[in-house]
């Protein structure tokens, strides 16, 4: 009989320890928060979008050509099994899972719950200090004391919402062990952008795309809600580029986003506008965009409220077109650390054993969920990954 110590008892602990007791294995969660699942109670908004119906590689950043065997199919229906034994019902709205409670709290309780039935000891206000491997046993230095066992299942998280308990100890923990760890960044996170208009465009939520330039390179595009802040910019649309952003900005790379207000449009701007040319261009706009929008853009392409389409000369016209087609924001930073979701970079799958998520510098070692260098967009994809490689890494000790 093994004993399998497991560190961090969020969403990669929780259903590690499950499948890790389905054997008699003596289980341990150590989790340095009062209760387990601390995060888990405020994804999606509260909700918990645990799960997508399309998990694959086109939805997540890092490592993805290593990921392949973690998401097969087969994973994907275990963890599936997993949640319907545990009794979550599922209410699926675009591809996306949430319990049809509408409460995060559902998924936590039941997993917490599942482990306890299945004779897991769970450890709170443990906080794991420091992991050596002496005498064919790993020894646990905590806040409590010495802790040995046979085998160590590594679930800090990252350094996403370090008040939720994850600030990135693991990442230390596996340093000793000879990982690389994979500068880790915010993604999913706000974005901070460089002018002065942020204050009139404050409150709006806008419906659009925003493109992303990296060094004047057009990078990727994303459909969606836009909020506009007295910062910069947020909402899903700008959080799925986020990530992409935080790293150019790292390398010191030029990064702008430009925005299109006006993505819906059917016809060109110049036809739209034409349509109607007997009304101010802001009776025209404000039918279909926030009026601080149109005001904000009016303003600086400086053209009157009162302004008809057919007063503009035609290089007015252009640079109203390209205002709210093509409205360029330098971004300069993100809210970093203390708001983002999840983070990129964190330990290379290339050093972990993938169909066991064990280490490949050390036996017996195990590292699972948001730690490595994986990261999913907006969708449920992160905590998917987070019950995938649980589910392995717990179903791994059993085997020897
Ligand atoms: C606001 C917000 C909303 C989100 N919404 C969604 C969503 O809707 N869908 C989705 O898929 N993803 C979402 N995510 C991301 C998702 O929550 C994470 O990817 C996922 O929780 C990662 O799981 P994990 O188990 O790897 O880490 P965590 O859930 O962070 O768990 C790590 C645990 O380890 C503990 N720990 C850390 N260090 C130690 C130590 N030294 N000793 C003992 N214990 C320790 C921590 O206290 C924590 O409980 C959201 C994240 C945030 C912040």
């Amino acid at each position: 009989m093994s004993k399998v110590v497991i560190v961090g008892g969020g969403a990669a602990g929780l259903v590690a320890a499950i499948y890790a007791s389905k054997c008699s294995n003596e289980v341990i969660i150590l989790e340095r928060n009062s209760k387990c699942g601390k995060k888990i109670l405020v994804t999606g908004n509260g909700r918990c979008n645990y799960w997508n119906e399309e998990i694959n590689t086109a939805h997540y950043h890092g490592d993805i050509e290593l990921m392949n065997s973690i998401i097969s199919l087969n994973n994907q229906e275990k963890v599936l099994e997993l949640f319907d034994s545990l009794g979550i019902k599922k209410k699926i709205k675009n591809g996306y899972y949430y319990p049809m409670s509408n409460q995060a709290s559902s998924i936590r309780n039941a997993l917490v719950n599942e482990a306890i039935l299945k004779g897991v000891s769970i450890r709170n206000d443990v906080l794991v200090e420091y992991i050596n491997y002496l005498d064919n046993h790993f020894v646990l230095n905590t806040n409590i004391g010495v802790i040995n066992c046979d085998k160590v299942i590594i679930a800090t998280g990252s350094k996403a919402l370090p008040k939720s308990g994850s600030d990135g100890m693991g990442y230390n923990f596996l340093k000793k062990f000879g990982h690389d760890v994979i500068k880790p960044l915010p993604a999913l996170v706000q974005l901070i952008g460089k002018g002065k208009f942020f204050k009139q465009w404050s409150g709006v939520r806008s419906y659009g795309t925003v493109s992303l330039y990296e060094n004047d390179q057009f990078i990727r595009k994303e459909a969606g809600e836009i909020q506009l802040t007295d910062y910069g910019v947020s909402g899903v649309c700008t959080f799925q580029l986020s990530g992409l952003i935080a790293r150019g900005l790292y390398e010191q790379k030029k990064e702008q986003i430009a925005i299109d207000f006006l993505s819906w449009l059917d016809v060109s701007f110049d036809e739209y506008m034409s349509v109607n040319e007997g009304f101010t261009i802001s009776q025209i706009l404000e039918g279909s965009l926030n009026y601080k929008i149109v005001n904000m853009v009016l303003d600086m392409c400086n053209i009157t409220n009162e302004s008809k389409w057919s007063d503009l000369t035609i290089n007015e016209r252009r640079k109203l077109a390209d205002t709210f087609t093509n409205f360029k924001v330098d971004i300069i930073d993100t809210k970093g650390f203390d708001k983002c979701q999840v983070c990129s970079g964190g330990i290379p799958l290339k050093d972990i054993d993938v169909n066991t998520m064990e280490s490949k510098y050390q036996k017996g070692l195990y590292v699972v969920g948001e730690l490595l260098n994986i990261d999913g967009e907006c969708g449920g994809y992160n905590l998917a990954f987070a019950f995938l490689t649980g589910m392995i890494a717990g179903s791994s000790v059993l085997d020897d």
